[in-house]
């Protein structure tokens, strides 16, 4: 059934899913896939975050934001990424997960959506976590716009950190103008891929006289950094330049 023909219920629903699936992709990466268990369906659209009510131990739980990191075309489930975060709460609740726990979440909830019609070029920048937000717009658009040029920057440490290649190749053989690339800021000498940060890769193409959409997810110094560039210094409009913060 289309999501477009189903009536969204309040954000202020409580969903419960049940744990299908924990993948540990590295010591500081977890994904989780999620199955609605409560409600007839949960409608979001590709970009959204849910709010993840953490219980504490004689608190109110603890309310943490996760993007979806799958298909909006989904209406009973998802996946989330989790990056590890020492001393968190979120964290330290979501790593000490077994897969027989109800995860209560509200929304979905979130502005920042892809940009229809799309332009020529896309173009998504990310650190971290901030991929799942760039994967569910892939997923969510691949069918409808194959042939945009798509280009994927994913920054990571080292080569322990990387993760989510094998989606990235999968996602590759169906769309012919993809492109993706790890970028490591702190690889080892053998690292023959791209050093550095992601906001280096905007000399590598040519945004100033190619419609183009950016959108970028994760750190919130990275996006400061390239909004300042597109935003200040090349004059971008502020219709091409979307981001969410996750720090
Ligand atoms: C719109 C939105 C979407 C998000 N989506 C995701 C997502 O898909 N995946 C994901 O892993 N996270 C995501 N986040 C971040 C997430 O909401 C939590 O902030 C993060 O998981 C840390 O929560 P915690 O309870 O473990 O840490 P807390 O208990 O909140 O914080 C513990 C300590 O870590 C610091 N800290 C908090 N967050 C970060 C961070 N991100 N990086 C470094 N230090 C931090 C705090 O300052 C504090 O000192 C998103 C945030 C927003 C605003």
């Amino acid at each position: 059934m289309s999501q477009t023909t189903l009536v969204p219920l309040s954000v202020r629903t409580n969903y419960q899913f049940k744990i299908t699936r924990i993948i540990d992709h590295t010591p500081l990466i977890r994904e989780l896939y999620l199955e609605l268990t409560n409600q007839p369906h949960f409608l979001f659209k590709a970009g959204q975050f849910v709010m993840l009510h953490v219980p504490v131990e004689g608190a109110k739980p603890a309310l943490r934001a996760y993007s979806v990191a799958s298909t909006d075309a989904l209406i009973n489930g998802f996946k989330l990424i989790f990056k590890f975060v020492e001393t968190g709460i979120a964290s330290n609740y979501v790593w000490g997960l077994k897969g027989d726990e109800i995860l209560n979440m509200t929304g979905p909830f979130g502005k920042v959506f892809f940009v229809e019609p799309p332009a020529e070029q896309i173009v998504f920048l990310n650190t971290g976590s901030g991929i799942s937000q760039h994967f569910s717009f892939l997923e969510s658009k691949m069918e409808k716009y194959p042939n945009l040029n798509y280009k994927l920057y994913f920054g990571v440490r080292t080569e322990a950190d990387i993760y989510y290649d094998s989606e990235l190749k999968r996602l590759k053989e169906k769309l012919p103008n993809f492109h993706y690339e790890f970028v490591l800021s702190r690889p080892s000498d053998s690292w023959t891929g791209r050093k550095g940060y992601v906001q280096d890769c905007l000399k590598d193409f040519d945004y100033k006289n190619t419609p183009t959409t950016f959108y970028m997810c994760g750190n919130g110094a990275m996006i400061k950094d390239v909004k300042k560039q597109l935003l200040e210094i090349d004059g971008l409009d502020k219709q091409q330049v979307w981001a969410e913060a996750f720090d």
